[in-house]
């Protein structure tokens, strides 16, 4: 399988193309017509191209090459962030990958511009950087709740962009993706963390409160892709109440990243035909 074999064209998960999300059922799993079963083996199949990607974007990061991809994931709790870094980051070589979650802040952090946390975390040459979570919740909770004033998170759809941006004029591919489930899946899912001893862990009940702002939630995210879906850092809306089409889109999100990249393996920087004499003889 080459990257050019995309069992789904991802530019159909655009905004612009899958028009509000009110209007988008997560049920569905646009582009592709198969079922559970094919969906899982075909991403599996596609992990082995998507590894052979991230090596050479790794290799190339050891080559000096400043280029990085970064992946940010948003979603309601639930939603399946972790998932995605299990099940898809899980496919490559985990040296290549740099994953960074973001919770509440600390009061150090805080204490700094909201974007000082997430610099930090930016992948560094050669990476694939995760972000579970991000600088968008910045203009997701903390709007929703109105954790600061109106004015000071209105102004931060720019600030993100133009910080979206300077990335990208830096060689960071930045793509964002939105995991968009329905309240009655988040409910099931909840309730099944309730029926399960090995996933008690993960239950918070804070999550049934935050149930409450769904509406205003999913308000704040139609203004993040209104207000930040710009061509350099695109975000793709990715229907994930089926976790294996989520992680099937994300893994061709990816794909479709590094392969604009043109990675071709970088010329050695040594005589190959010396050193294999030299080994010969050693
Ligand atoms: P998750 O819900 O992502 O699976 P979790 O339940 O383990 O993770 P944490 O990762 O500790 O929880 O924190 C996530 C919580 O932190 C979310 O409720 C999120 O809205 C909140 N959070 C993240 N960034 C901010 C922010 N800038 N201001 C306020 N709250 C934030």
């Amino acid at each position: 399988m080459s990257s050019s074999d995309a069992p789904l064209s991802v530019d159909i998960l655009r905004p612009s193309a899958m028009g509000p999300i009110a209007d988008v059922d997560p049920r569905d799993t646009p582009g592709f017509d198969g079922g559970k079963s094919a969906g899982k083996a075909i991403r599996k199949a596609r992990g082995e191209v998507l590894a052979d990607l991230q090596e050479r974007l790794y290799a190339h990061g050891r080559s000096g090459d400043p280029r990085s991809v970064l992946l940010v994931l948003q979603g309601m709790d639930t939603s399946g962030k972790g998932g995605i870094v299990r099940h898809v980051m899980g496919m490559v070589d985990p040296q290549g990958v740099s994953h960074a979650s973001f919770g509440k802040p600390t009061d150090e952090e805080l204490a700094h511009h909201f974007l000082w946390r997430i610099r930090k975390k930016v992948p560094a040459a050669g990476q694939i950087g995760v972000f579970d979570r991000s600088h968008y919740e910045d203009v997701l909770v903390v709007r929703v709740h109105e954790l600061v004033p109106h004015d000071v998170w209105a102004s931060r759809y720019d600030t993100i962009t133009e910080f979206e941006r300077e990335l990208v004029r830096t060689e960071t591919t930045v793509v964002k993706v939105f995991l968009h489930i329905s309240h009655d899946e988040q409910r099931d899912r909840l309730a099944r963390r309730l029926d399960r001893p090995d996933k008690y862990w993960k239950y918070n009940p804070g999550d049934v409160d935050e149930r409450r702002y769904w509406s205003a939630y999913q308000e704040a995210y139609q203004a993040v892709l209104d207000r930040t879906d710009i061509d350099e850092a695109p975000w793709f809306v990715v229907p994930a109440d089926h976790k294996w089409f989520a992680r099937l889109a994300v893994t061709e999100i990816l794909i479709e990243a590094l392969s604009h990249l043109d990675l071709r393996w970088p010329a050695p920087d040594l005589d190959v035909d010396v050193e294999k004499k030299r080994l010969a003889e050693s």
